[in-house]
């Protein structure tokens, strides 16, 4: 068995992004912030770890946002060498045709007790490459193909050898996605050379955990043959690996690192059971996300919380106690936290949204599955219901430059303005990032999420308002299954996903309905004329999933069903 702590013992957490601090834009959502979480984790926790990711100079893009245009994007280069130290390391990586040169720099995340996390940022952007190889690392998710092999070799060969040139000797590599598969076939390659390993394959296999993110289709990386042939070096090594190809004959990222991975896991379990059936020749194991406690709760509920529930930063298990808070304490806290969101959005749109009126809010990656213009599905609807109940409502997302289909779905909801009654005030913040994420989150009444089942791997966003004592009012899917009970710790919308995995194709116009059902019958009227139930929900949300759903319980699971098992 494993020992974390005798200084051999080192976990390599491999990630295309990581969202670790506001100031270093690295990620480009939910996976990257993801893994930022379980770093800050890890660190408070003292676990021995390193990160390993790229240092994409440019970010992922910057958003602004015009009525008639919808999205625009721009590209800046961010400060790196203020937040990080160059290391005297340098790597080459050979593929077929290129020499690829790689510097390293080193950013350390410092946990509570003093745990130290380093993460090496990998960076082809200096001269000693020609223009083409300097791109590899510049932007997240670049669409040419071949940019994005270099990019995935990059992290996976280029993090592997990076950590031996800078002497970690890991006892655990943990992919964080299937983008940097390529690292188990540099570690095959070393250990096929060591005759004492009898069986090299198995070997990798039990060092490897990997961890797979969405159900999504295009969220798989996939590489044509002669792609491979043209720039992977370890194309003849990689052919021997069985079921890492599709059956059109192309590599499949999430097929090689299911195949070298003794420990595979899914998101939420709603998810791993999605994955099993996706992938039928593998073990999947479910261990559900969670968001970092202390990282994620706005500063007048950590007020609150170091207040009344001493040790809560050590312990976010603690939470459960929430329900001693008195109820004016929440509803002062909450307050405070919707000025400050409503400052914000008096400052940066010149709409003046009001303390009392219930704000919903939606913010996340724009793009289709998430079903960002569902609560806009019958305007008639939705403008019936503010006669009623007067609503705000708030967005903000950012949607892949290449993703047409998330562009225009922006430039629709920006268009909606006009057509909504006046009893209903909307605005699309831009830019969406971490810190606003902060700003955002905490400053709503109510957490909107519409995802089309069962796309929905686990979603965060949630649980980040749970712990800030905003409800969850969600489709059931990812994570939401699990931490959600009717009435207790938010609502759903519509049914479960269907036990046989087959969901009707068009479920819009009856998810909508619920989502309508549910604000009119019984969220609004809650809201406007039972302060004390809402609060109650309030209280309910931080405790019963504040003190589950965040990432140091989901690292203690790590360790002890993947790490150590
Ligand atoms: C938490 C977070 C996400 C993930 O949101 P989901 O609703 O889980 O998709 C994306 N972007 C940012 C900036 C976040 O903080």
């Amino acid at each position: 068995m494993l020992r974390l702590k005798d200084g051999e013992n080192l976990v390599a957490y491999f990630s295309m992004e990581i969202g670790i601090d506001p100031q270093i834009p690295t990620y480009a959502g939910g996976l990257g912030v993801l893994a930022g979480d379980t770093l800050r984790s890890m660190a408070d926790l003292g676990i021995p770890a390193v990160g390993v990711t790229l240092l994409s100079e440019d970010g992922y893009f910057n958003q602004t946002i015009n009525e008639e245009k919808g999205q625009i994007e721009s590209f800046e280069r961010w400060p790196f060498d203020r937040y990080l130290d160059r290391l005297p390391q340098e790597i080459t990586i050979q593929t077929g045709k290129y020499n690829i040169f790689v510097r390293i720099w080193r950013y350390t995340v410092t946990g509570i007790h003093g745990g130290k996390v380093p993460i090496l940022f990998l960076d082809t952007d200096y001269d000693k490459n020609d223009a083409q190889l300097r791109k590899i690392t510049q932007r997240l998710y670049p669409v040419n193909k071949v940019l994005r092999l270099l990019q995935e070799v990059v992290l996976g060969v280029g993090g592997y050898k990076a950590l031996e040139a800078v002497g970690y000797k890991p006892t655990v590599y943990h992919l964080n996605e299937g983008h940097s598969a390529f690292l188990t076939l540099e570690f095959l390659d070393r250990v096929r050379s060591n005759t004492a390993i009898e069986d090299p394959y198995e070997y990798v296999r039990s060092k490897c955990v990997f961890t797979t993110h969405t159900p999504v289709p295009a969220g798989h990386d996939t590489f044509d043959p002669g792609i491979l042939e043209d720039n992977l070096e370890g194309y003849d090594l990689l052919k021997t690996i069985p079921n890492a190809f599709d059956d059109d004959g192309k590599l499949n990222m999430t097929k090689l690192a299911l195949s070298m991975s003794n420990k595979v896991n899914g998101v939420a379990k709603e998810h791993a059971a999605v994955s099993r059936k996706m992938f039928p020749h593998h073990t999947i194991s479910a261990i559900t996300n969670g968001v970092h406690h202390t990282f994620w709760t706005s500063p007048p509920f950590q007020e609150i919380f170091n207040e009344y529930i001493p040790g809560w930063y050590d312990d976010p298990f603690a939470l459960r106690s929430a329900l001693n808070i008195p109820d004016y304490r929440i509803r002062q806290a909450h307050c405070q936290n919707k000025k400050i969101l409503n400052k914000y959005i008096k400052d940066h749109t010149l709409v003046e949204f009001d303390e009392k009126t219930i704000t919903i809010g939606f913010a996340r990656r724009i793009t289709k599955y998430k079903r960002p213009d569902l609560i806009f599905y019958d305007l008639e609807k939705l403008n019936y219901i503010a006669k009623r109940f007067p609503i705000q409502i708030v967005f903000a997302g950012k949607a892949h430059p290449e993703d047409k289909v998330g562009k225009s779905i922006i430039k629709e909801i920006l268009n909606l303005n006009g057509k909504l009654s006046s009893r209903i005030k909307f605005v699309f913040l831009e830019g969406y990032d971490i810190n606003l994420a902060k700003k955002i989150i905490p400053g709503v009444d109510v957490w909107l999420n519409t995802p089309k089942r069962p796309l929905e791997a686990s979603g965060t966003s949630g649980m980040k308002a749970a712990i800030n004592g905003v409800p969850h009012l969600s489709v059931l899917d990812g994570w939401w299954i699990e931490g959600y009970i009717e009435g207790t710790t938010g609502w759903s919308i519509g049914p479960k996903p269907s036990p046989d995995g087959y969901e009707k194709e068009d479920v819009d116009a009856d998810d909508s309905d619920d989502l309508y059902f549910k604000l009119r019958e019984v969220i609004l009227p809650m809201y406007y004329h039972n302060k004390a139930q809402f609060t109650k929900i309030q209280k309910q949300a931080i405790a019963l999933n504040g003190s589950y759903f965040n990432s140091h319980r989901m690292v203690q699971q790590y360790i002890l069903k993947s790490y150590l098992g």
